[in-house]
């Protein structure tokens, strides 16, 4: 293996992030962040290359033969970190070609650090095992990512082998500690020393409910929603993480784009206030990760409800009057605590200027039905102890299945309930000593 110096608090670093990834019972199986709370592309990656240095080191390992389940952004700095460290790598990735969620997505603006505003480098790219990329649309980051990949990829030909549009169900481990990979088409692989599970978090539930509002990574069609000032259409925005809260704002400003909205932020905040967000950012995110029941907007309400009609002056000229967005969580605390704080900050203010409306009930497909007319078709929301509203679009964004690796492998139940929980507690993102960072960015 590629020879790594690293210092003894480094080493204790990656022991105990080894030990909080690991598949409880089995020997050298590890999971990349399909638990934890933080989850952006770059943090993803990040844990990837983390795990595949500690994975190495822990005992120090010769070349392994792995295998690593998945080809998105995880799958690929798992592959490239393992590589380059020296080890023979075959990939698994259940559709067709690497990336296959983010490529292709034109509208979605990506960024390696945003999703930590106020505390955020707007100049940073990201650069860590030989995968590169700069802020950008996903479908260009997706790319940059696979470019990088490529090139490591052919250095190390020999010791690369991909397998596309195979699923995997299940890995066995044998009595001499190696691993074998049961796949959807009867065959198997095996003698495998270590495997990364890098699967992520699963594709968005189907929309049962509403308009056919197309998936968050596919590129959206919410820019055609508009009405007139006289008659603004109603759009429901459901789902309280970072898609609904993005739908919201997509169909709440006017002439919106992705890209531009850490621009707007630093515009309305001063210095103080983000001091004052970033320190709330700290408590729900240690609320988290001692398990506690956080409600953001109570924070949010005790900072800064005094303060909305100064800001208001700022907001309101950047909102459509040609729509009228209704935003619905049954969240605790209106936001989902695990998202990203410009996002939330920014629909938090749209609600307390009343510029938006809200409805903290479920929806549900029971209590929703369409009525067609000649031109379009409405959606009448029968809302429990309130009555009937009508929206001319719902925007459904209730997210991935909080049990995506258990329903992906179902025998591996029991072997992942000693590490959930865990990893979030490790608050990796924050935690990385600089000689591990630094030996993966110049790796
Ligand atoms: C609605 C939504 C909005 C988001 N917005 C942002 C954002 O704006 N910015 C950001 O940075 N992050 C965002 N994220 C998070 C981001 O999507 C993820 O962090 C990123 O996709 C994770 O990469 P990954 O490689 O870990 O997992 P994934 O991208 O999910 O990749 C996993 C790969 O594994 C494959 N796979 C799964 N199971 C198997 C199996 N059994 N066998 C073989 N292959 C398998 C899948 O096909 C997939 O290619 C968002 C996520 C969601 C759901």
């Amino acid at each position: 293996m590629t020879d790594v110096r690293l210092s003894e608090k480094a080493r204790g670093f990656l022991t105990s992030y080894l030990t909080s990834v690991k598949l409880g019972g089995l020997q050298r199986a590890y999971v990349v962040g399909s638990f934890d709370y933080k989850k952006t592309i770059a943090t993803q990656q990040t844990r990837a290359s983390v795990l595949a240095l500690a994975a190495s080191i822990q005992p120090p390992q010769k070349s392994m033969n792995v295998a690593v389940i998945g080809g998105g952004f995880a799958g690929i700095s798992c592959a490239a970190t393992l590589l380059k460290l020296g080890h023979s790598v075959e990939l698994f990735e259940q559709k067709d070609r690497l990336i296959p969620i983010q490529v292709r997505c034109f509208d979605r603006y990506i960024h390696p650090t945003l999703f930590d505003w106020p505390d955020c480098d707007i100049d940073a790219n990201f650069r860590m095992s030989g995968i590169n990329w700069s802020p950008g649309f996903a479908d260009a980051v997706s790319r940059q990512t696979i470019e990088s990949f490529d090139a490591i990829k052919s250095k190390h030909a020999m010791r690369y082998r991909p397998h596309f549009s195979m699923t995997i169900e299940d890995i066995e481990e044998t009595p001499e500690k190696k691993y074998t990979l049961l796949t959807d088409r009867r065959f198997t692989f095996s003698g495998f020393d270590a495997v990364f599970f890098t699967v992520g978090f699963g594709f968005e539930s189907p929309v049962m409910i509403g308009d056919r509002i197309r998936r968050y990574w596919a590129t959206s069609n919410l820019d055609h929603i508009h009405g007139t000032k006289q008659s603004p259409v109603k759009v429901l925005v459901s789902g309280a993480g970072d898609g609904g809260l993005l739908s919201v704002l997509n169909c709440a400003l006017k002439n919106y784009d992705h890209a531009i909205l850490h621009e707007l932020a630093p515009k309305i905040f001063s210095k103080r206030t983000k001091r004052r967000i970033a320190e709330i950012e700290k408590e729900i995110q240690n609320g988290i990760a001692g398990g506690e029941e956080v409600s953001v907007i109570a924070k949010y309400d005790e900072a800064f409800r005094s303060r909305i009609d100064g800001w208001k002056k700022h907001f309101e000229p950047l909102v459509s009057e040609e729509v009228n967005v209704v935003f619905n969580s049954v969240d605790r605390g209106v936001f989902s605590p695990g998202s990203a704080a410009l996002n939330r900050i920014l629909v938090y203010l749209l609600l307390r200027m009343d510029l938006i409306d809200f409805v903290g009930l479920p929806l549900k497909p029971d209590i929703v039905s369409e009525e067609v007319d000649a031109d379009h078709v409405d959606h009448i929301v029968d809302w429990p102890g309130r009555g009937q509203t009508r929206y001319r679009h719902i925007i459904v964004r209730h997210g991935v299945s909080r049990k995506f690796f258990e329903n992906s492998f179902p025998t591996l139940e029991a072997a992942i309930s000693p590490i959930k929980g865990l990893s979030p507690q490790l608050a990796l993102e924050r935690a990385i000593p600089d000689d591990i960072l630094e030996i993966l960015r110049e790796l």
